[in-house]
């Protein structure tokens, strides 16, 4: 795939989008059995997609179908593998991509791509504070400023103290954290006569606000200014998009990753509305999805003048998970998609281990004493063993959100099979 560090000029995505989608659309219906199944059961083949709306007949991809997988391992050819990397794991069990060359030299590309939109040159000297290791913020940093052609100071999140010592050596002009390091490292410097050499700050793997933005720009002086980096680790880290000069939300590059920002009814909402963002490749990499649910809550900034040779490209302001899936169990927060992927790994390890024995699964919210009861129902043939399928849901249950609830049996055929997308959570609060 030819890939600059410039991007095409708007004017010239749709035909580059509609002849790359069709292309990963062909090659993952060809290659994986994944999508293969799932193009089949929709009823839908990558010959269908004549124009760019054509998308929508394709199906979702969903957090918990990943999840689904041996390990929760997206690796189209594991034999092309050359690294893998995993999510952080903050809502449940870390999600695995493997990279193959291509995704590096991609990534690579629009990273570079991305600090060159936030003011970096080739000469400049790039302090990394995102973890190296397996999760994708250190090393793909390190592959952007690389390609850039920048100096590369590799640190990893080291102890604060030692962040601030090595930019008083070496006098790094750019810095990239998370938002929270960041802060930490804001509250290190007050009332102290550090001199800062940082004046471009490259920050994300977080949600964080304009807030934030503004302590942590003033926190580490005049002339710093704190830019948001936007992506996740299904679609390769960081650099997914990201904030030019004008610091107004993240450009998404749309000639790699489709991107759609959804209402419930799977309907585009309007700019400035909030709505489900929906990422698919435009490459055919080792990871690769199409309409990917990411779970988050999304808004489109509706279009004003940008000078920034990312002109044109859409640019999004992200919420974090959706707010409405949110509920609190016994003093702490739950999130739905955390439940629905604990019910997608259950039926597989069950059907795994007891065959037909075991048939559907959901998860029943209802309202106990004022507060909301999550409980696991299970169908279950009365020959089968049922503190085993128990304790086997309950291991899954820890394993992919470190805790469990209360498992009921039900006669099989209690669940009604659905076609389309199966509801695994009956909500009867
Ligand atoms: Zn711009």
């Amino acid at each position: 795939m030819e890939l600059g560090i410039y991007p095409p000029h708007v004017n010239a995505l749709p035909s580059i989008q509609l002849k790359r989608l069709k292309h990963v659309a062909q090659w993952l219906e060809r290659e994986t059995p994944f999508y293969h199944k799932k193009f089949k059961e929709a009823n839908v083949d990558p010959s269908d997609i004549k124009n760019l709306s054509d998308i929508k007949k394709l199906p979702f991809t969903t957090k918990a179908e990943v999840k689904a997988f041996p390990n929760c391992q997206i690796e189209w050819d594991p034999k092309r593998t050359v690294r893998r990397h995993t999510s952080s794991g903050t809502t449940g069990m870390p999600t695995t991509v493997g990279f193959m060359d291509i995704d590096l030299q991609v990534m690579g590309t629009v990273g570079a791509r991305s600090l060159k939109l936030c003011g970096c040159e080739e000469e400049m000297t790039l302090q990394v504070n995102y973890g190296y290791g397996l999760f994708t913020g250190g090393l793909i940093f390190d592959e952007a400023a690389r390609r850039l052609g920048m100096k590369i100071l590799p640190q990893g999140a080291v102890p604060i103290a030692n962040s601030i010592e090595i930019m008083q050596r070496y006098q790094p002009d750019v810095w990239c954290c998370t938002p929270t390091y960041a802060k930490r490292v804001c509250y290190h410097l007050k009332d102290t006569d550090v001199n800062v050499s940082w004046r471009i700050g490259s920050h994300g793997a977080e949600v964080w606000t304009k807030e934030t933005k503004k302590l942590i720009e003033e926190g580490i002086g005049p002339g710093f200014k704190a830019y948001d980096v936007f992506g996740l680790c299904e679609k390769g880290g960081p650099f997914v998009g990201h904030e030019c000069t004008a610091q107004d939300g993240s450009h998404i590059w749309t000639d790699v990753f489709y991107l759609e920002v959804l209402d419930e009814n799977g309907e585009d909402v309007s700019a400035g509305e909030f709505g489900e963002l929906v990422l698919s490749h435009l490459y055919a990499g080792g990871f690769a999805t199409l309409r990917y649910s990411t779970g988050d809550k999304a808004k489109l900034i509706a279009d004003k003048d940008c000078e920034c040779f990312a002109s044109g490209y859409p640019r999004i302001q992200v919420l974090g998970r959706k707010v409405k899936d949110e509920f609190k169990v016994g003093g702490s927060f739950m999130i739905r998609s955390d439940l629905e992927d604990v019910a997608v790994v259950a039926t597989s390890k069950l059907h795994e281990l007891f065959g037909k024995s075991v048939g559907e699964f959901r998860v029943e919210l209802s309202t106990l004493e004022g507060t909301t009861h999550v409980e696991y129902c299970v169908e279950a043939a009365d020959t089968i063993k049922k503190s085993a399928v128990k304790d086997v849901i309950r291991e899954v249950s820890r394993h992919t959100i470190h805790r469990s609830f209360p498992v009921r049996m039900v006669p099989v055929g209690t669940y009604e099979r659905s076609l389309g997308k199966t509801k695994l959570i009956i909500d009867k609060r």
